[in-house]
């Protein structure tokens, strides 16, 4: 299900995540694809369009988290949902490496990090660079 985002919402938003994508702090200055705005509950579920149900999403996090809300992480295997950019702050969950890679602090943090794929290799090249000209902050 696809909704269009009123462009002065979409501006907030991305104003308020300070243009970088809120799951894997990807800059949207450093992509080459325009970030996509995020219903972190999907409308699917019941989501509303709503500042408090929206996140400023990099394409590749966006496609992977899709509508769910979680996944089965964890061994034994347990359903865990994934951070939420609205009531967990990001370096409670997550750090960055000087190698670009980041790492997972919570088990919430080890769900979301998986499934929407923070470390595919390009990523962890290009977060890599983005830390050593000093765009991206440890
Ligand atoms: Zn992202």
């Amino acid at each position: 299900m696809s909704i269009k985002i009123p462009d002065s919402l979409r501006r907030e938003i991305a104003s308020r995540a300070a243009f970088c994508c809120e799951y894997c702090r990807l800059p949207e200055q450093a992509a080459f694809f325009s970030f996509h705005v995020d219903h972190i509950i999907s409308l699917r579920h019941g989501g509303k369009t709503e500042l408090d149900n929206l996140a400023f999403a990099c394409p590749i996090c966006n496609r992977n988290k899709g509508t769910d809300l979680g996944t089965l992480s964890g061994n034994p295997p347990k359903l865990t949902r994934f951070f939420n950019p609205r009531i967990d702050h990001w370096s409670d969950h997550f750090y960055i490496e000087q190698t670009g890679e980041i790492i997972s602090k919570t088990e919430v943090g080890e769900a979301t990090l998986t499934f929407l794929d923070f470390n595919y290799p390009d990523a962890v090249i290009e977060r890599k660079k983005l830390l050593l000209s000093g765009v991206l902050p440890v």
